[in-house]
């Protein structure tokens, strides 16, 4: 019996020296000063992103790099959130949105206007705000034209990996400030740079009355596969009610010219199947201007 006690106190005081020492190296870790030797503002980091090019550059980094991970359950959080987040739109009716991502970018967002205005479609731009404040004439054009702009934060981050509520909101209102300025009214659609996100930022998402945006076909148009892959993964996944994902944007070694080629596949082969192609917040009936 009293062994026992002994070998508990003995597991417990192991224990508990185990677990203080893996806390206390939590804490070490937290409290290392940044690098350089200076506090990270996350602003400050930004600046040294943009390119040479003058193309501001995705903080999180390129989608090839970023998208092998799995995305972060977006089809939980749209369980748990579903008045805030969106996947697709009502099943019961032939229509689909077209999405893209990370523009304007003046390489190949006109050409993706271009070949939408052949066709006579709309389709909704998640803008970064970095990149329209650098091209508004180009977020200004693709509003005259018809169609909808959504917020993808300033300078895209990984709002998992480095995103606190405060950034999350710096990110978000920033963006809203700048495409307000352009474009003449303030966006109430949200798409999560990656789609990366969790419950709190959700959450704040909510209470800055935002829908966030996300899909249920993916094109996969960054990986270089060519337009009729592109073409194909979206044949393959396309539902009535499918919020498709593209991107007319691109880090500045990246090219979108495959995007464009696979959207005059996509356009008429849908259109022949009898699909019918609106904006996000027509395909989901929800408001998109405050
Ligand atoms: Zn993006």
């Amino acid at each position: 019996m009293k062994k026992n006690i002994i070998f508990i106190l003995l597991f417990f005081v192991l224990t508990c020296s185990c677990v203080g020492f893996l806390a206390g190296e939590g804490l070490a870790q937290e409290n290392t000063p940044a690098q350089n030797g200076e506090v990270q503002w996350w602003w400050k980091k930004d600046k040294a992103r943009d390119s040479e090019q003058g193309i501001p550059e995705l903080k999180g980094g390129s989608e090839a790099d970023q998208r092998v991970q799995e995305p972060l359950g977006l089809d939980e959080l749209q369980a748990r959130y579903p008045d805030t987040v969106f996947l697709h739109g009502p099943t019961t009716e032939n229509r689909v949105a077209l999405t893209f991502d990370d523009g304007p970018d003046p390489r190949f967002t006109p050409e993706v206007l271009d070949v939408l205005a052949e066709y006579n479609v709309p389709a909704t731009f998640f803008l970064m705000g970095a990149r329209a404040e650098e091209s508004p004439e180009l977020a200004r054009r693709i509003t005259e034209e018809g169609h909808v702009v959504g917020n993808h934060t300033f300078w895209h981050p990984d709002l998992v990996e480095e995103g606190d509520i405060e950034t999350l909101v710096n990110e978000v209102t920033r963006t809203e400030d700048t495409l307000a300025n352009i474009i003449d009214y303030r966006t109430t659609l949200f798409r999560p740079p990656y789609g990366f996100l969790y419950d709190e930022l959700v959450e704040e998402l909510q209470e800055l009355e935002y829908s966030v945006i996300a899909w249920s076909v993916d094109s996969l148009d960054w990986q270089n596969i060519g337009p009729q892959e592109i073409a194909q993964n979206v044949f393959e996944d396309i539902h009535p009610g499918a919020i498709i994902l593209m991107h007319d944007g691109a880090p500045a070694e990246e090219d979108r010219t495959e995007t464009i080629e696979s959207l005059r596949e996509i356009i008429p082969v849908l259109q022949e199947q009898g699909y019918e192609f609106v904006t996000v917040p027509d395909l989901l009936n929800i408001p998109y201007q405050r």
